[in-house]
């Protein structure tokens, strides 16, 4: 099967962040198996859904992993112009939702498959498939904690998100919250009696107003843009009517680090804002929903180089978005990011790749696994 043929299958898996993804995953263990490949589903936690990782090559010495979602985000745009669970091509281009966000790139991967396993390889190439990626990276970190039994340390991890396959050494980390404050409910002309939550919000609001004013005034990093750490609250909803005093109050609030920033520690005055509000009666409840650290590779680094011989162009100092890459940094694996497409079709309606970016980067895999032949 060529590349536009498998995404064609893969665009057709609604695999909506948040959602089971068995037919996915069952239908590329299958075709990886089929490719003699060695191939391990991780289910996780949630029980409807898997990470997949699979094996070209000897596992008990280091390689490198190429590293993808299979989970896309919905497709609920009204303005998509045919199914977007359907491949539609137009010439060159091949719509469909995940086309470039990143089912393009597993794909390309998948294409390349047969010819790599064909090689005789000194080194393994993993491909690791996650889900809930756009969840704010929920799926990969079960994967992550599984790589010491599934293979040697690897040397590397290509995460391949659209960036018109140039390697990327940086992006940003992210945490986001919700929050919950509760009251207590009355008629409004009876203020006296009630706990106002959305009046009590408005500490909280203003904590992480300061918060996201002062950081544009702290550390520094012009690689990206904006240079320094930011935060927002993003959604807040609570109150019922005009003249109901609100009992409960639900926000969300993201903060985004440059490298040297924890992201989860920018969100604390807000945090303690909202805790505050307990000594006036209210309840309040914070969860932490989901959490990434930035990534941050040195141009000099082996991969960068690597890379930039693989690509035949000079890695880009950041984007703007964040990926997986961080969370393999984390745990001791270098990574950078390269794929096909473009960042900005992603997330929008009619999403496309075109079919020579899924051919120069088929290509691109089948030369990093050439240098890989014993
Ligand atoms: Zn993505």
């Amino acid at each position: 099967m060529n590349a536009t043929e498998i995404l064609d299958r893969l665009v057709g898996f609604p695999s909506v962040v948040g959602t089971a993804n068995d037919g996915i995953v069952a239908w590329i263990r299958d075709y990886a198996e089929r490719c003699s490949a060695m191939v391990t589903v991780l289910p996780g936690p949630e029980g409807d859904r898997a990470n997949l990782f699979i094996t070209v090559g000897p596992n008990h010495v280091p390689g490198y992993i190429l590293s993808g979602h299979m989970d896309v985000v919905p497709a609920l745009e009204p303005t998509w112009t045919s199914d977007p669970f359907r491949l539609r091509a137009n010439g060159d281009l091949l719509f469909g939702r995940g086309t470039s966000d990143m089912k393009g790139f597993l794909a390309a991967a998948l294409a390349a498959l047969p010819a790599i396993a064909d090689m005789p390889l000194a080194r393994p190439v993993h491909f690791a498939f996650s889900y809930d990626e756009e969840a704010g990276c929920q799926g990969v970190p079960h994967l992550i904690r599984r790589l010491p039994d599934l293979c040697a340390k690897p040397i590397g991890a290509i995460i391949g998100e659209p960036s018109g396959l140039r390697a990327v050494r940086a992006h940003k980390g992210k945490a986001a919250a919700r929050v919950e404050i509760c009251g207590r409910s009355g008629h409004s002309s009876r203020p006296d009696q009630g706990l106002n939550a959305i009046h009590a919000f408005a500490c909280v609001l203003l904590a992480a107003v300061r918060t996201g004013e002062a950081l544009q005034s702290s550390r520094l990093d012009p690689s990206f843009e904006p240079p320094y750490s930011s935060l927002q609250v993003g959604t807040v909803s609570g109150g019922q009517a005009v003249n109901i005093i609100p009992d409960c109050l639900t926000a969300e609030i993201e903060a985004r680090a440059i490298t040297g920033d924890a992201p989860v520690d920018l969100l604390e005055p807000v945090r303690l804002a909202a805790l505050a509000l307990e000594q006036q009666g209210f309840q309040t409840k914070w969860e932490l929903q989901s959490s990434y650290p930035a990534l941050s590779l040195a141009a000099d680094a082996p991969l960068a180089r690597l890379l930039e011989e693989l690509t035949g162009a000079e890695t880009l100092a950041a984007v703007s978005y964040g990926t997986e890459a961080g969370l393999y940094q984390a745990a001791g694996i270098d990574a950078i990011i390269c794929g096909p497409g473009d960042i900005a079709r992603a997330h929008r309606a009619d999403e496309f790749i075109r079919v020579d970016e899924l051919a120069a980067c088929q290509a691109m895999i089948e030369r990093l696994a050439e240098t890989l032949r014993s």
